[in-house]
């Protein structure tokens, strides 16, 4: 809308037409126009848009009244008419009023008092433009929202993966098609009970819980879990707060994907690797010991020295394809579930003492201290399979001698920590740097730098040693600082 107030005065009166252009003008803000009679001022106020009209009441022709009612015909047009009258035509002004004229003014006035009525008009406008634009605005607003609100229910009614929102006491205030149908709970299953209503794994309840409590530290990370809903079912969950502008707790977002190809696909891989792993062992231990009896054989033949060289390098290689294919079937009875056989009660402190006795050698080969300093005992025994015991620390403890060099220092303990027993690994190595910390536990994975770039190894010792603590009901740590040295530590727990 034209900012500028534009004004008409109609006024057969010259002297009083052109005095009230000439007040009106110093109005800031203000353009002003003026008619001698009804008619010419009608024909202005149809060509353009006056909202403010000061209008003479008597005039010859066309008079004020007349005037009046065809400005009140123009609907599209909100105008103000300010009539000016004589003393004797007061009533008639007020009757005008009663047409739908704005205000009056009685002749004579004076310019302030005709600056005052017209500013009264001019702010009336003012105030009746702003509160229009401000509905305007408001209309819009709730429009947007409205609009926002249904756009964004319909992005995430339409979301191919899971979304479940709960507030802080763990209830469901949101959850899309697809985590129903995820989840198998039917069309009609409606939000508003407790997660654990919807799904029956108590460890993604226990999670989706801490998370709308926002009890762990996880504003910046994301608190996974998988849910196996049976064997064909796995499912990945995501989750994390949610947090008001002022940090506070809301409730937990989580979503949920279908990895269940991913998985199975997982398994057919590893399947296919045990057999192969199965089929290679028993040819390659025969190479193996043949090769051991031609090299026996050749006893100290000058003459075939090279020959015995050639021959013990092809033996040490198969005895390393013999541990990889051991490390293989290791893990593949790990990933399958494969229960542990022997299980029996072991005293822990005894099982470490004797695997620091054995490789006690080949640490001194190296010139390094390798010590089992258990803390106060007695310790309680653990129910567990020894060969796996076995398997996690003589890992642990070859790979601290491996990764430290000669003349390190390599120490393990045995305490308790509440209900379960700590072992700790520690060396004063080559350390681990933080990038490469979680994922030595991935298979294959080796840090390959200065240090470790001639030491041989298979990269799955970490992932069984993971597996074996992980089936025992265990957890696994790791402290390390590049140049300063590493501390695994295995908690177990010991029999309830
Ligand atoms: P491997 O020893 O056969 O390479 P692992 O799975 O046992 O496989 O270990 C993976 C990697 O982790 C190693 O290649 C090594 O880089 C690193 N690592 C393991 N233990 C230590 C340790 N005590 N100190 C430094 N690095 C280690």
């Amino acid at each position: 809308m034209d900012d500028q107030m534009k004004i008409l005065v109609i006024d057969d009166e010259k002297d009083i037409r052109e005095g009230c252009v000439r007040v009106l003008k110093r109005i800031p803000g203000c353009a002003v126009s003026s008619a001698p009679n009804g008619t010419e001022g009608l024909d202005i106020l149809r060509r353009d848009f006056f909202p403010v009209v000061l209008l003479d009441l008597k005039m010859p022709g066309l008079d004020g009244m007349d005037v009046l009612r065809e400005i009140k015909k123009m609907e599209d047009k909100e105008i103000l008419v300010i009539i000016i009258t004589g003393f004797a035509t007061v009533e008639t002004a007020i009757d005008a009023m009663k047409h739908g004229a704005y205000d009056f003014i009685p002749k004579p006035f004076d310019p302030t008092q005709l600056r005052i009525v017209v500013e009264r008009a001019l702010d009336k406008i003012r105030l009746t433009r702003e509160a229009e634009k401000l509905e305007q605005e408001r209309q819009k607003t709730l429009a947007d929202l409205d609009t926002e609100k249904s756009r964004i229910s319909a992005i995430v009614k339409s979301l191919p993966n899971g979304v479940v929102v709960t507030n802080t006491a763990g209830q469901v205030v949101l959850m899309n098609p697809a985590f129903k149908n995820l989840l198998g709970l039917g069309e009609d299953a409606t939000a508003g009970a407790d997660i654990s209503t919807y799904v029956a794994d108590r460890g993604f309840c226990d999670l989706i819980n801490e998370i709308s409590r926002c009890d762990v530290s996880m504003e910046s990370t994301e608190a996974t879990y998988e849910l196996v809903l049976d064997k064909n079912k796995f499912l990945m969950a995501r989750g994390r707060p949610v947090l008001a502008e002022s940090g506070e707790c809301l409730g937990a977002v989580v979503t949920l994907g279908d990895i269940s190809s991913l998985r199975i696909l997982d398994q057919l891989k590893s399947e296919f690797v045990a057999k192969v792993s199965h089929e290679l062992r028993s040819p390659l231990s025969t190479i193996h010991e043949q090769l051991g009896v031609v090299l026996k054989d050749m006893g100290q033949d000058v003459d075939a020295q090279e020959d015995q060289y050639i021959l013990s390098r092809a033996k040490e290689k198969t005895s390393g394809l013999i541990a990889l294919i051991g490390d293989l079937l290791d893990l593949s009875r790990i990933e399958s579930g494969g229960v542990a056989h022997n299980i029996r009660r072991v005293p822990l402190d005894e099982l470490l003492k004797s695997i620091v006795d054995f490789l006690g050698t080949r640490a001194k080969t190296k010139n390094q201290v390798l010590s089992f300093t258990p803390g106060q005992g007695p310790f309680p025994e653990l129910t567990a399979d020894p060969l796996a015991l076995e398997s996690i620390f003589g890992n642990l403890v070859t790979n601290a001698i491996n990764y430290t060099p000669e003349g390190g220092r390599i120490t393990v303990t045995l305490s308790m920590d509440g209900g379960r027993l700590r072992a700790e690994v520690a060396d004063n190595g080559f350390g681990i740097d933080a990038r490469h910390q979680e994922k030595i536990f991935e298979k294959f994975y080796r840090v390959k730098d200065e240090n470790t770039r001639y030491i041989t190894g298979t990269g799955l010792g970490l992932p069984i040693v993971k597996g074996l603590v992980e089936q025992m009901g265990g957890e696994i740590r790791l402290v390390s600082a590049p140049g300063q040295g590493t501390t695994f530590t295995v908690l177990l727990p010991v029999d309830k």
